[in-house]
């Protein structure tokens, strides 16, 4: 069947989404080089030609992106685009999957991410993470914001590691929630408590960036905005990068945004240029909804 007739056949608004994605298609072909401003003045982490593959499959194409001190950076894109992937590298964790093969170059304020004199182990310290559902230990609520401080060696007695224990729940906003009951476990927390733990956990090591990938989708609304209101304050002394599929929660957390399409990074600058004024037409049709 020729175009004309398939277009023929096709009532007016699926011919429209034909072109919007024939389009879209000829955009993302001819996409070399990513829209926007990829790096900061003043980088925590820098990332430049990454590339990541899964055996044969390419998953990451070329991709650079710096992550500020004291900012937030959204990656967003439809399912699949590569954002887990690319948050990932970030801290090594697809160091742990097999077949994944990265490459490209990563610092943490200079020091080559992947050279060999870094300790993944510490790096994981320095750049902590925090999934998509809420993962407590089988510990008590102590016992999981303890067990970072624990293992690196963070303290030399009791007390201390109890301040290093108070003060993440603090920073996690959890605290005035947990303080009469810390050898409760982890476990019967609400999803939304479960997820400030898991922060806190992070937090207890001192880490110097905090990935976060879709932390709030297994949320409720009320938990969702507590969470969004710590990043922001955590934002003061943490360089974050979020994942979300949620354009809004972008809007409302990040200072920068990064667009990811098919393994690509389309399009990053400040969010409220992302969000009014996208350069792209990949962007566009990804937040005007018409795509994704
Ligand atoms: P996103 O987080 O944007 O949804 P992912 O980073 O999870 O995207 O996936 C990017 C691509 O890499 C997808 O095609 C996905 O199927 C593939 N992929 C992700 N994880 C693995 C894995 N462990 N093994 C093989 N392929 C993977
Ligand atoms: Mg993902």
């Amino acid at each position: 069947m020729n175009t004309a007739i398939a277009t023929d056949i096709l009532d007016n608004s699926d011919t429209q989404s034909l072109s919007v994605a024939c389009s879209a298609q000829v955009a993302f072909d001819n996409l070399t080089e990513t829209v926007g401003t990829p790096t900061v003045a003043d980088p925590k982490m820098r990332t430049s030609n990454v590339n990541v593959f899964y055996g044969e499959k390419q998953a990451i194409f070329d991709v650079s992106l710096d992550i500020g001190n004291n900012e937030v950076v959204a990656m967003i894109g439809p399912s699949g685009c590569g954002k887990s992937t690319f948050l990932r590298c970030l801290n090594r964790m697809n160091d742990t999957i097999p077949s994944c093969r990265v490459s490209g170059d990563m610092t943490l304020d200079g020091e080559d991410l992947y050279g060999s004199d870094l300790d993944p182990v510490l790096l994981r310290a320095r750049v902590g993470m925090v999934f998509q559902k809420p993962n407590p230990f089988a510990k008590s609520i102590y016992d999981n914001v303890a067990y970072g401080p624990r293992i690196h060696g963070l303290s030399s007695n009791r007390a201390e590691l109890d301040d290093i224990v108070v003060s993440s729940l603090k920073k996690a906003g959890l605290f005035d929630e947990v303080k009469d009951r810390l050898d409760a476990p982890g476990t019967s927390l609400s999803g939304g408590q479960q997820q400030r733990l898991c922060i806190a956990r992070s937090i207890a090591v001192s880490p110097e960036v905090i990935l976060m990938d879709e932390p709030c989708s297994a949320l409720d609304p009320i938990a969702t905005a507590r969470i969004e209101e710590l990043i922001d304050e955590l934002r003061q002394n943490y360089a974050i990068a979020i994942v979300t599929h949620s354009m809004q929660q972008a809007a409302r957390v990040s200072q920068r945004t990064a667009y990811f399409h098919l393994g690509k990074l389309v399009e990053v600058n400040a969010t409220s240029d992302v969000f009014t004024n996208p350069q792209h037409e990949l962007t566009e049709n990804y937040i005007t909804g018409r795509f994704g």
